[in-house]
């Protein structure tokens, strides 16, 4: 299964594990608004490219799954 970016109440996070965006510290880079979310989502997309699954376990994983 392949894993999705998911909208959370504050931010972003993974469908498969407990990975969240944390987007860097500072006020956002671009002179217009669509810059800025450009710039954001680029951030954010990368951020989410990298990250490994397995770095972030879920704690509710640990009960068995049925299947
Ligand atoms: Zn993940």
């Amino acid at each position: 299964m392949k894993r999705k970016m998911i909208q959370t109440s504050e931010t972003w996070g993974c469908s498969d594990c407990a990975w969240l965006f944390i987007p860097s510290p500072g006020p956002p880079v671009g002179r217009t608004f669509e810059e800025m979310k450009d710039n954001f989502r680029r951030e954010r997309d990368s951020a989410f490219a990298r990250h490994n699954c397995r770095k972030y376990p879920r704690l509710e994983k640990c009960a068995p799954l049925a299947s």
